[in-house]
């Protein structure tokens, strides 16, 4: 006889496990969600929301040298670390504890520990004190990612990833980061910003592969004009921990660089080792992650997966509208997929870009025909000090139909246009349509309505 039995067993207490669990129970099924570490999972407490509280933290030290410029004084403060540490993790507690109480306010209940099946409609959840078992006609499994490490790099075991990193003791001096993705280019300016001299080590020519190529070239200047040091084609050989604790990174071309942490951000893997799949019979796909069609269901009828586990395009409000979609389908018979094209996109990078639908590249390929506008210029805020910070925005026009098919914006409050943006791109709204849209003066966001020359690289102009 199982300690529970439910309608559904939700896997993983993250946005999307959460949502899908709060969903269902409040149409009246039976639900138990299970979660290992904290309720709110990656987003919550070790990702977007803490780590956009280090962005802007980090920020401020900025913010204090263009303040001088507008005639402030004393803008010259410390950062403490540990006073940080203490108010973020207060707020994480307090933002965990919200999705804990919306749990059980919608009637589900929470086992703590860690989930895996023993048949296809039973399972067992492992938690420090004590091992329950569970009956469940359906089972949800969104149990998320965990950060993947390269297994041939010697002296791997002494470097970091992210989730340590929100948990650093003590701020070092000098770090490396690794990756040239979200997490290794948001870190890297994070702990830049916060004083630490950094160097981002990346094996790819530019940062952020699969961007609109000028993003790319953009971020990569203005990151160098902060002062972050950036080395590009390069790659670790192998991590030394000398006898006083400085770690030594021995990267290509035999260049050696000294730091007291290591951090690597080479990606995400789906967290699915500890599920016992097999005994359910749930099948991956070929990049590891749980295969699923359009409405989230596995290759087993009566159980479903959401999230960063599918692999399908691992950010928070995905994993929420899929979780939506998912309690739509199955709760309220009104079959729902959701439709991953043109979900806006972050890199809360300093400075952020923020971009929208297809890159030039996949534009060409897709639409053949495009025209493309793209301005640089210099944002009034940080001009006024004698900043040399240049901010960019590009769009992407299909030819034959006149739509913005895509939206690259690289510079201050990039994000917070881009939701925008994404609203009429989502939309399919033409070039024309932005156009007649009046500008709003003096903001950054009016050169994305007053863009009328087409640009056309030097190369191609002198062609013509
Ligand atoms: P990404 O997949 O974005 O980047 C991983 C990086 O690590 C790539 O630059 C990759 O290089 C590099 N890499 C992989 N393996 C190795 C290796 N063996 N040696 C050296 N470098 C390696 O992963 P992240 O960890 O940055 O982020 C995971 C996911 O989390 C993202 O895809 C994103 O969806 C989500 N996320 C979203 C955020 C947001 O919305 N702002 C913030 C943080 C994360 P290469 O390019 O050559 O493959």
């Amino acid at each position: 006889m199982a300690d529970y039995d439910c309608d559904l067993f939700v896997i993983g207490a993250g946005s999307g496990g959460v949502r899908a669990a709060r969903l269902a129970a409040m149409t009246g099924a039976r639900v138990v969600v299970a979660e290992e570490y904290r309720v709110g999972g990656t987003c919550v407490t070790r990702g977007c929301v803490p780590k956009k509280l280090m962005v802007y933290a980090s920020a401020f030290k900025r913010e204090f040298e263009i303040a001088r410029g507008y005639g402030w004084t004393d803008c010259d403060p410390t950062f403490d670390w540990k006073t940080f540490l203490i108010n973020k993790d207060q707020e994480i507690a307090r933002l965990s504890g919200i999705y804990t109480s919306n749990l059980a306010k919608a009637g589900a209940d929470i086992l703590y520990g860690t989930a895996r099946f023993l048949d296809p409609h039973t399972l067992e959840v492992r938690g420090e004190k004590a091992t329950q078992t569970v009956t469940a006609a359906k089972v949800l499994i969104a149990a998320g990612g965990r950060p993947s490490l390269p297994a041939d790099v010697p002296g791997i075991e002494h470097v970091i990833t992210s989730e340590e990193a929100f948990q650093l003791p003590e701020l070092p001096k000098r770090m490396v980061i690794v990756g040239g993705g979200y997490i290794a280019v948001e870190f890297a300016c994070i702990f830049h910003g916060m004083g630490v001299d950094v160097t981002l080590v990346y094996r790819g020519p530019n940062l952020l592969r699969g961007f609109d190529e000028d993003v790319r070239a953009h971020l990569a200047d203005e990151l160098r004009l902060r002062g972050l040091r950036v080395l590009l084609s390069n790659q670790h050989e192998r991590i030394e921990k000398r006898a006083d604790g400085i770690l030594i990174s021995h990267v290509t071309n035999s260049l050696q660089v000294e730091s007291e942490v290591v951090m690597f951000a080479t990606g995400r893997d789906p967290h699915v080792k500890t599920l016992g799949l097999d005994k359910a019979g749930v099948k991956l796909n070929d990049k590891g992650a749980i295969a699923v069609d359009e409405f989230s269901q596995t290759n087993v009828e009566h159980i479903w997966a959401i999230g960063d586990i599918t692999d399908r395009l691992p950010l928070t409000p995905v994993a929420i509208r899929e979780a939506q979609a998912f309690a739509e389908t199955v709760y309220h018979d009104r079959p729902m997929s959701f439709d991953h094209a043109d979900v806006p996109t972050a890199v809360f990078s300093q400075p952020p870009v923020g971009v929208v639908g297809l890159s030039e590249g996949e534009a060409r390929h897709v639409h053949r025909e495009v025209d493309i506008y793209m301005t640089k210029f210099r944002p009034m805020r940080s001009g006024f000090v004698g900043g040399d910070e240049r901010m960019m925005m590009k769009l992407i026009v299909a030819r034959a139909s006149g739509k913005i098919v895509g939206c690259h914006i690289v510079g201050a409050d990039a994000p917070e246009m881009i939701q925008m943006a994404a609203i009429a791109v989502k939309a399919g709204l033409t070039k024309a349509q932005w156009d007649s849209t009046c500008a709003l003066h003096p903001t950054a966001a009016e050169e994305l309505v007053t863009m009328h020359e087409k640009y056309m690289p030097a190369e191609l102009a002198a062609a013509e």
